[in-house]
């Protein structure tokens, strides 16, 4: 019986991904990667075989449940599984699920983390997600329901949606009507921490527009105090800070 390791690719670029990811890639026997995961990751496995069980978007349980056997069959006849997830694998990669079909077959595994899409979002556009007074919170939301409908409210000072990119402008009314004013700064990036990457600012009332430019591709959603422009005055280097020398 071997074991599975799940990785965290990182939000983007192959090199996002952590040492330690690497250095268990470099174990593996056999490789199950998401859509997501840069096919650049392959250079730190060419020992493995690779399995594509890439899924985008919305996917069905069925195709979840082939995934959690697969997992299960491979660890039953090789020494170490990786299972490599785009991201953060405990962000919105329906982990419980194949852990919970490794427990029922006492097969043992390890989770190695990756930096998540909301943190490549914020690099990407410079705007922190937490800001010192106001900031306080932050939020990752997936925009979808199991049911497949949009849902979005007010839950922190910051809200990052995930899975929102196909429908922009009901999310911008939906959070209107959730009580978020209409000049609302919100951030969208698109491919984050890819060379690619496009980022772009909008209020809540303007979202729609965002729709045309980031179209087709994977995009989180930040809306509220860590979406906002940093201000000059928050930007300054304090004259503590200053004095190095
Ligand atoms: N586990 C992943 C999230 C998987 S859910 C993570 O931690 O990042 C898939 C959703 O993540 C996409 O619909 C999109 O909203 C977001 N996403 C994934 N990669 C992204 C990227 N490079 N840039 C922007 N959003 C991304």
């Amino acid at each position: 019986m071997g074991r599975v390791v799940f990785i965290g690719a990182g939000p983007g670029a192959a090199d996002l991904i952590t040492l330690r990811g690497a250095s268990r890639l470099g174990d593996a026997d056999v490789v199950l990667f998401d859509a997501l995961t840069d096919p650049a990751l392959r250079r730190f496995a060419p020992q493995a075989r690779w399995v594509d069980v890439g899924k985008r978007g919305f996917c069905d349980s069925t195709a979840q449940a082939t995934i959690d056997a697969m997992l299960v069959r491979f660890a039953q006849t090789h020494a170490v599984v990786v299972r490599l997830k785009g991201g953060d694998p405990s962000v919105f990669g329906r982990l419980e699920e194949e852990l919970d079909a490794l427990s029922r077959h006492g097969i043992e595994c390890e989770i190695v983390p990756g930096g998540t899409a909301a943190l490549a979002a914020a690099a990407a556009s410079k705007r922190p997600l937490t800001r010192r007074g106001h900031g306080r919170s932050v939020s990752l939301t997936t925009a979808m329901t199991r049911e497949r409908e949009l849902q979005a409210g007010r839950a922190a000072d910051t809200e990052v949606f995930y899975m929102a990119g196909r429908q922009l402008a009901r999310l911008g009314r939906r959070l209107l009507a959730a009580g978020w004013p209409d000049e609302t700064p919100v951030s969208v990036v698109s491919r984050a921490g890819w060379p690619d990457q496009l980022a772009s600012e909008h209020t809540l009332r303007g979202l729609a527009q965002a729709a045309l430019l980031h179209a087709g591709r994977p995009a989180v959603v930040a809306v509220g105090a860590g979406a906002g422009r940093v201000a000059p005055t928050e930007a300054r280097v304090e004259p503590a800070q200053a004095v190095v020398a």
